[in-house]
């Protein structure tokens, strides 16, 4: 692997040219460009950068194929989107989203108070609005609100109790009613780890007792013209397009019963989100392309309609993996390769060595290309048995320290000597011959869903990509915690480039980190969010844009509570001006590193 999964993941939206990462877009800059600029403001650590032309291309390609796929089947429903807030609530994401939404009409979907207030504020104008997860009375109120206010607004309920809210609220007050929609529980399930949004065990959904009691209370209400949306949601990044066709049939069904029952207002099914992202660099996950996924939604409830003789329905989806994955990229600088501790220059030989010591020397300096496998095979193994003597008490820590320098540098002479003609030869050794790089971020903060569910995520370094990368990789990232590890594994290997740090700067990229990562990033050992920028295209040139920079020591402290004048005081006690005036600068940076300090330099 050499081009690291680029043909899978990047859609075409990053390509490598001379060694270098670039954006397709435009000017086609390199993204060590882009990086170099905003560095040079001072911005150090880690950065997360936003491209709203991905975005808007997303968006575009979900309208065109659809369309496209409608015109074609001659279907008479209309095509609708919305972007579920919960994916990326963050302005920076959002206000570009909607001015490219504008033309199609893409509205936002709200699954709480919060979001539903973004929605309220922002949605373009006309544009839909749908409503789902919990609602207690407060934010039904809020739907009403909305209406009022002249929004689309679909309340999509969960269960018969927020019907009854509805019902509540429409009669305490004078607004006027949103449009209802039921979030029906389907037999079929979804796939892959997301499966439980969907199926008949679902946290979500009425059952299909529950859907006709809850049309017979809506009609006796006299609400009936509110009744316009059968909802479901399968599921995240669904990898096969088969159980959505399965949820298709059966809420298309349920669609159709409902019309014939009398719901006459009824003129819409909302497919929920799930389009897939490809996040892996070894191999594609998702096995279907958008044009066959539109041709199925829109063949399947094609068919069902002409089945029972009603109206075809107009289809919504509210995807956000999809739209926003692509659109962001994390950017870490490598801090340090960890083997540059063992140092040549820290090698403190003895008059009389221990024999292992002596031979293991003796490798290193006779080491030849031809011999280079074999020696560091040797050396590998000297090396574990003078672990076993170090813990028996036979060598000093002296000895120790010099056999894991001398180890070190036999394997980094062997690979500089091998890395071309015997690459295949030294892969078998990839488990051993490990080299740690220390990225400047927290992913527990920057990639969640790599901790917290093994999420793959495509990385890839900004430069060096027309050299072989020869370093077999395990990650790590700055917090105190092992869990913040991305570690070597000789099924998905990482191979990456021995770097001198002390002569040149290393930057690895995260792609597809636009959906979720966000906003359920958390601060874990008080590290926020990296400093984030959109960049945008001006007459084919790169502007930064909305340049938000990571929290600074002091604003962390706030957040969560402390009281940040106390702090200052405490601090100040027993301090002189001077060294008082540095602390309070240091309170006024962010928490990532700005280098690390070594004693090589
Ligand atoms: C989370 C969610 C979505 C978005 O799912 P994606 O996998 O990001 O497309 C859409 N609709 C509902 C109801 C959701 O809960």
């Amino acid at each position: 692997m050499n081009n690291y999964g680029i043909d899978i993941w990047s859609d075409d939206n990053f390509i490598i040219e001379e060694g270098l990462a670039k954006v397709n877009f435009a000017s086609k800059p390199s993204l060590i460009s882009i990086v170099k600029e905003i560095r040079e403001q001072d911005f150090k650590g880690p950065l997360l950068l936003r491209f709203p032309h991905i975005t808007n291309k997303q968006i575009t390609t979900l309208f065109d194929t659809f369309n496209n796929s409608m015109k074609e089947y001659d279907y008479k429903g209309s095509f609708n989107a919305v972007f579920p807030l919960k994916v990326n609530q963050l302005p920076n994401f959002i206000q570009p989203l909607l001015s490219s939404g504008k033309k199609f009409n893409y509205g936002l979907e709200a699954g709480s108070k919060a979001e539903l207030v973004i929605a309220m504020t922002y949605n373009n104008k006309n544009a839909p609005i749908t409503v789902n997860g919990f609602k207690d009375k407060e934010m039904v109120h809020l739907g009403f609100i909305a209406k009022s206010k002249g929004h689309d607004i679909t309340l999509i309920i969960e269960g018969l109790n927020e019907l009854q809210t509805i019902i509540a609220v429409a009669e305490e007050t004078n607004l006027p009613c949103p449009n209802i929609g039921l979030r029906v529980r389907l037999h079929s399930g979804g796939s892959g780890i997301w499966a439980k949004s969907g199926g008949i065990n679902s946290k979500f959904g009425l059952t299909s007792t529950e859907i006709l009691e809850a049309y017979e209370l809506i009609a006796e209400n006299n609400m009936i013209e509110y009744l316009t949306m059968i909802h479901f949601h399968i599921g995240s990044d669904m990898n096969s397009i088969k159980p959505l066709k399965k949820a298709l049939r059966e809420s298309g069904h349920i669609y159709a019963e409902l019309k014939n029952l009398g719901a006459s207002s009824l003129n819409s099914i909302n497919i929920g989100g799930g389009l897939a992202v490809e996040y892996s660099a070894y191999e594609r996950s998702r096995f279907y392309s958008l044009r066959e996924f539109a041709s199925d939604v829109i063949f399947t409830l094609k068919d069902i309609a002409k089945q029972k003789g009603v109206e075809e329905p107009n289809i919504f989806t509210e995807s956000g993996r999809y739209i926003s994955a692509a659109s962001t990229v994390l950017i870490t600088p490598v801090l340090e390769l960890f083997s540059s501790e063992y140092d040549l220059q820290h090698l403190n030989l003895k008059e009389k060595n221990p024999p292992l010591i002596e031979e293991l020397n003796a490798l290193f300096t006779d080491m030849t290309k031809r011999t280079s496998y074999e020696y560091m095979h040797d050396a590998i193994d000297h090396m574990e048995s003078l672990l076993t003597l170090f813990d028996l008490g036979y060598i000093d820590l002296q000895d120790r320290s010099n056999a894991e320098i001398l180890t070190h540098q036999i394997i980094k002479k062997a690979i500089s000597q091998l890395e071309v003609e015997d690459y295949e030869e030294l892969k078998k050794l990839d488990e051993n011959i490990q080299e740690k790089y220390l990225l400047n971020f927290s992913m527990f903060q920057s990639l969640p869903d790599y901790w917290g569910i093994d999420q793959e995520f495509p990385v890839m370094p900004l430069t060096h990509l027309d050299k072989k990368p020869t370093r077999s990789a395990s990650l790590w990232d700055i917090t105190c915690d092992s869990d913040g590890e991305l570690p070597f594994s000789s099924k998905k290997p990482l191979y990456l480039h021995d770097i001198n740090l002390n002569k040149e700067e290393y930057f690895l990229g995260f792609f597809n980190v636009g959906a979720y990562q966000d906003t359920l990033g958390m601060k874990h050992n008080l590290f926020s969010h990296p400093t984030e920028v959109n960049i945008v295209f001006k007459d084919n040139e790169v502007v930064l844009e909305k340049i938000l920079e990571s929290q600074t020591i002091i604003d962390i402290l706030d957040d969560i509570d402390y009281d940040t004048r106390e702090i200052k005081d405490k601090l100040k006690e027993n301090l002189d001006t001077n060294t008082y005036k540095i602390l309070k600068k240091y309170l006024n940076e962010n928490s990532y590193l700005k280098t690390i300090w070594s004693y090589n330099e």
